[in-house]
């Protein structure tokens, strides 16, 4: 009997690609094949490019009716990609030794960042002078204090960002497809709706703050859920985006076997002038966008290469050398000093009504 996720791609490989999302163009050509290799879902998928923006992505595209098989319930389990730790910066508070003053310099770093909660070590010359060296790492998992401090997070997962913000003292409100992961969110103490953004009963001109963190590429409409997200903002507010750089130097050096693919739940791989042309589309614009380090996306997907050697032993295809290794934690340096600019792994970027005034697009 044929596989019933097959058939389904299969009837949508039967029509042509639609224009594209951005320019309108009928026209595209294959620009890779892969495979599901997180959770092996079976079949080959291929990612597109459009003649006229170059926009990356996925088609056929699975039905609607399938979107669950391929988010398969091991999902979010500790110690996949997605699995996010509920932790608040406080858990880490120590009296002393390295782990004390660790604590102290995230505490100036937070002070910077526009945070001063009364758990707070108080400032000292050491930790500020040691500031610089944990402010990188920090300021890719807290978002700088905005306006009133009330947050909206689509596709909030377990709620690990949200409940790390509620505690810096940010209101904080989620939206999540997964109903596991959204009781699990609820269990924690967090505002958390389940189910599309879309149906989601949500206060308009409220957040100064909408954050979608690996949210967008899974979206069929990713211009549609941005223009229905535009109203719920604040005076001054922004939306938050991250999405993996489909023009990062990882993505150029593995190719297929490039984990940020995520093939096939990935629909989009977006470049940062497709998002400034998304961003458009929905009445919003760029403010602000840089690229980052993945942390472990090279390693994985040396694993992956590595899998397809097949002149090989089995056990060496399958030992998951580079994750063994620590490849990556090894190599991070020269990934980050290769990856700068544009080319880093991930990208964000913070977006802002057309009309509501703010800073000039800058690289
Ligand atoms: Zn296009």
């Amino acid at each position: 009997m044929p596989d019933p996720e097959a058939v389904s791609l299969l009837a949508r490989a039967a029509s042509a690609p639609p224009a594209c999302l951005l320019c309108g163009s009928k026209e595209s050509r294959v620009h890779l094949v892969g495979r599901d290799r997180l959770f092996a879902r079976p079949g080959a998928f291929t990612v597109r490019r459009c003649a006229g923006c170059g926009l990356r992505f996925l088609w056929p595209r699975p039905e609607l009716g399938s979107i669950e098989e391929l988010y398969p319930s091991s999902y979010f389990e500790e110690g996949t990609p997605h699995h996010g730790r509920l932790a608040k910066p406080a858990d880490r508070k120590a009296e002393g030794g390295l782990a004390g003053l660790k604590w102290r310099i995230d505490c100036a770093v937070l002070r910077r960042l526009g945070y001063a909660r009364q758990e707070f070590a108080p400032p000292d010359r050491l930790s500020s002078l040691l500031e610089p060296t944990r402010r990188h790492k920090l300021r890719h998992k807290v978002v700088p204090a905005r306006g009133a401090l009330r947050m909206l997070e689509v596709g909030c997962g377990n709620g690990a960002f949200l409940y790390r913000h509620q505690a810096l003292g940010w209101e904080a409100w989620g939206v999540e497809l997964s109903r596991g992961e959204a009781e699990r969110a609820r269990a924690a103490g967090l505002n958390v709706q389940s189910g599309r953004i879309e149906d989601a009963n949500l206060p308009r001109g409220h957040f100064d703050l909408i954050v979608l963190l690996h949210v967008l590429e899974h979206l069929d409409d990713p211009a549609e859920v941005l223009r229905e997200l535009a109203p719920l903002l604040a005076p001054g507010g922004q939306i938050l985006i991250e999405v993996p750089n489909g023009e990062s130097l990882g993505s150029r050096w593995w190719g297929t076997w490039w984990f940020a693919l995520e093939l096939p739940r990935h629909f989009w791989h977006f470049s940062v002038r497709d998002l400034e042309r998304l961003a458009e589309r929905s009445e919003l614009r760029v403010a602000r966008w840089l690229t980052r380090h993945g942390g472990d996306w090279h390693q994985r997907s040396f694993d992956f290469w590595l899998e397809d050697q097949r002149w090989l032993p089995d056990s060496v295809r399958r030992s998951q050398l580079g994750r063994r290794l620590r490849l990556e934690k090894r190599l991070r340096w020269i990934v980050r000093a290769l990856a700068r600019g544009r080319r880093g792994d991930a990208l964000r970027a913070w977006l802002e009504p057309v009309r509501g005034g703010g800073e000039a697009p800058c690289a």
